[in-house]
């Protein structure tokens, strides 16, 4: 991240609020990030202004500074762009399931087509590799090094026209108890109609049930034609971002999916034939923005906000106001943040020993938040109303037994009641121990 960002944010720290000017200075520079990972310029353009929509005018989270608030909701915004099922090949009810690689030349398309021949041989299917790049007698060479490397047939018919080839090769497949095909083509250096129409002609030949992109994530700024060229052309069923092993930040990733609105599936990390990974739209999120420094101040601000959960929480204790509603929203937070105890932690002193020996058993937390559920307002702020006849009703409400509503009453009641120790000046007197 550039230190000009964490700059901005550290400035806007502490202001409270989320004001225009706050959103329009801090988006000045996620912009600069951005252009320097390389997202189209139209991308981040349209990127910054919805964010600035969505932030500006809202109020600021609890304790979150307004600069973590707005790099909160970036981060957000392009996990959210980026998103989407990833990392499967959808198999066709019948086979052969067809896959057609396609892509400009060196992005990748011959060495991604044999992994993920390997990829699909390991989940137990007997892949075909067909070598349709008859243009470079390298490419059919590298095909079958790869294939043999594999243990993977490689289909090839050498110079003849590709649409030949991908045709052939579905027979072949057929007859040969092969149920994946993965078609290799040839790129060109920049698309043409050339390219294209050979292209279309391989699609309305074998109907591919998956066609793939591989886009280099290297590929800059026009990344976005690319895709969006191939995309119209062919229609893509999702992307191959490679070469994410490299130092590049990979802003085409998000230029593409909000291009093409595609899916981008899989992420090359390498040469090896093992490199390949589902595409993971957080860490690529944080990779755009610079790396794991925002996630810290993520993290970070996130604490802050439970901290502040608990204080409040303490505020309550020491007021005897602790409803159920109170019970149900720390076991809300817990599901968030792990067990109770750790909240638990959080009070200040003793007091939140002693309230652990109160043993909430968070393996049944689902059971007491659907019995808290099922509990009118009133019985939520005032339980000693819940005779049997509601407990039976609550019970049946919440899929539970009488017994169960009774335990979480009681153990309400226990914790009630040494809250009271606490608030009781004349009681145990822990509470000043926490403070400073
Ligand atoms: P094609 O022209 O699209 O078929 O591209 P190739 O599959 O031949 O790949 C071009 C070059 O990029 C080869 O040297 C590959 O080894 C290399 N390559 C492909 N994918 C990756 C990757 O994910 N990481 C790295 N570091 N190199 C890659
Ligand atoms: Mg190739």
């Amino acid at each position: 991240l550039s230190e000009k960002l964490q700059e901005t944010f550290k400035r806007l720290k502490g202001k409270g609020r989320l004001k225009e000017a706050d959103v329009n200075e801090a988006m000045r520079e996620v912009r600069v990030a951005l252009l320097e990972a390389d997202v189209n310029f139209k991308v981040v353009k349209d990127f910054v202004a919805k964010v600035k929509e969505r932030s500006i005018g809202q109020e600021v989270l609890e304790s979150l500074s307004p600069a973590q608030f707005v790099i909160k909701i970036v981060h957000e915004e392009m996990i959210e762009l980026m998103g989407g099922a990833t990392g499967k090949i959808l198999i066709a009810p019948k086979p052969p399931t067809v896959i057609l690689l396609i892509g400009l030349q060196g992005a990748g398309k011959t060495t991604h087509a044999a992994k993920l021949a390997n990829m699909l041989k390991k989940q137990g299917k007997h892949p075909l590799l067909v070598a349709c790049d008859i243009y470079r007698p390298a490419a059919i060479k590298q095909l079958q090094v790869l294939g043999d490397q594999l243990e993977v047939p490689v289909f090839s018919m050498g110079q003849d026209a590709p649409v030949d080839i991908a045709r052939a090769s579905i027979k072949h497949a057929n007859s040969n108890g092969q149920d994946v095909v993965i078609i290799d083509t040839a790129g060109r250096l920049h698309i043409n109609e050339e390219l294209m129409s050979e292209l279309r002609d391989i699609k309305a030949s074998v109907k591919p049930h998956e066609i793939l992109l591989v886009v280099d994530a290297m590929t800059g700024q026009d990344a976005v034609n690319v895709a969006e060229s191939f995309h119209k052309d062919l229609g893509l069923d999702g992307v191959i971002l490679t070469k994410l092993d490299g130092d590049t930040r990979g802003g085409a990733a998000l230029s593409i999916k909000a291009v093409t609105g595609c899916t981008i599936k899989f992420a090359g990390t390498g040469e090896k034939m093992d490199a390949l990974e589902p595409f993971h739209p957080d860490r690529m999120a944080s990779r755009i923005l610079g790396m794991g420094d925002v996630l810290t101040l993520i993290e970070k601000a996130q604490e802050s906000f439970d901290e502040k959960k608990a204080k409040e929480m303490e505020q309550k204790l020491r007021k005897q106001e602790f409803t159920l509603d109170d019970f149900l929203d720390q076991m809300q937070q817990m599901k968030k943040m792990g067990p109770i105890s750790s909240i638990l932690e959080m009070l200040p002193g003793g007091m939140g020993k002693q309230l652990k020996d109160v043993q909430i058993d968070e393996k049944d937390t689902a059971h007491l938040e659907a019995i808290i559920r099922s509990m009118t307002m009133e019985e939520r702020r005032k339980p000693i109303v819940i005779k049997d006849s509601r407990k039976k009703r609550i019970a049946k409400g919440s899929g539970t037994s009488v017994q169960d509503v009774g335990r979480l009453l009681k153990q309400f009641e226990q914790m009630q009641k040494m809250m009271k120790q606490f608030a009781n000046p004349g009681g145990m007197g822990m509470l000043g121990m926490g403070k400073k």
